[in-house]
């Protein structure tokens, strides 16, 4: 009957909310050995001068190999680690391991890093930004810091003046997955940044109709007015980037040149090269 047909469908319900609550505790306690384990590594994707088609530089992504749970996505366990604060120790992991690489890359070649608001406001974060450089003699001049327009958005004024010292120390700043958020234009006037990523929903949607172009159109002619370059990200295809090169942007990236690999695949890796 009805009644025990709910109490079966309420069960039901339960019994999968505590799968996932489940999931996300073990994912979480798994998550707070990983680095002790050695289970990160990261994946370089290439970013492209629109102009020349070669290659300008690295955006580095994280990738978990978990042994109890397999391999974990970022967008899986970031927000994870950004709620209970190992971000602060995965951040550092991943600047130090990009600037190791960095020194075995052509000269030419900068280093794209995901920052994550709880790094940003972090108190030390400044002074371990300064060390790590120190200690890879990484030349900051060649490091961009990518942050999303909702991160700093959670602390403006503190997020603006973090970004001016990092600017200072010669680190270039890019928004990422600019337009998703929704925050005004004025933030491109408001913050220190030199480089814009245009999110790939903007790319992907281009095909689909004069407004969506319209949109990244206007992005691209503001952003150039105020001396900020522009980056599209998830290019897929060819109608993709004949469109974007219409439309004048700097650098390209996405899997339609190339999906996120390990760095010794790119010939501008030099480590294993033979002298
Ligand atoms: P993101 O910074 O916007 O990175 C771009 C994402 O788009 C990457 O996903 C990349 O693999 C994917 N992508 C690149 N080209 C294409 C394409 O043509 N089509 C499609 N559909 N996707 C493409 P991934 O590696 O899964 O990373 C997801 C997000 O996780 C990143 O978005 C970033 O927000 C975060 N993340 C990754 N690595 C780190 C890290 O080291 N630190 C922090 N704090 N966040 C990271
Ligand atoms: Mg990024
Ligand atoms: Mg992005
Ligand atoms: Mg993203």
């Amino acid at each position: 009957n009805a009644k025990t047909s709910g109490r079966n469908r309420v069960q039901l319900y339960n019994q999968s909310i505590n799968q996932y609550n489940y999931r996300q505790v073990h994912l979480e306690n798994q998550l707070n050995k990983a680095l002790e384990k050695k289970e990160f590594y990261l994946l370089f994707q290439p970013i492209y001068n629109a102009n020349t088609m070669k290659i300008i530089g690295f955006e580095a992504l994280i990738r978990w190999k978990s042994e109890e749970l397999g391999e974990v996505m970022p967008n899986d366990f970031i927000p994870v680690a950004e709620e209970n604060g190992t971000i602060i120790a995965i951040g550092e992991w991943v600047l130090r391991e990009a600037c190791y690489f960095l020194k075995d890359l052509d000269p030419s070649m900068k280093i794209f890093v995901n920052i994550s608001s709880k790094q940003l406001n972090h108190m030390l974060f400044l002074e371990k930004v300064e060390q790590i450089l120190n200690e890879s003699n990484c030349v900051a001049d060649r490091l961009c810091f990518e942050l999303t327009e909702t991160a700093m958005l959670e602390d403006l004024e503190h997020s603006k003046k973090a970004l001016y010292k990092l600017n200072k120390l010669g680190i270039h700043l890019s928004l990422d997955d600019f337009g998703t958020g929704y925050s005004s234009l004025s933030i491109l006037n408001d913050l220190p940044i030199q480089i814009l990523k245009i999110d790939k929903s903007f790319i992907q949607q281009m095909e689909s109709g004069q407004k969506n172009k319209a949109i990244v159109e206007a992005i691209v002619q503001l952003s150039h007015k105020l001396s900020i370059e522009v980056v599209a990200e998830g290019v897929e295809n060819k109608k993709q980037l004949d469109i974007l090169l219409d439309m004048k942007l700097d650098y390209l990236q996405g899997y339609y040149f190339k999906k996120p690999s390990l760095i010794n695949t790119f010939s501008v890796y030099k480590r294993n090269a033979f002298k």
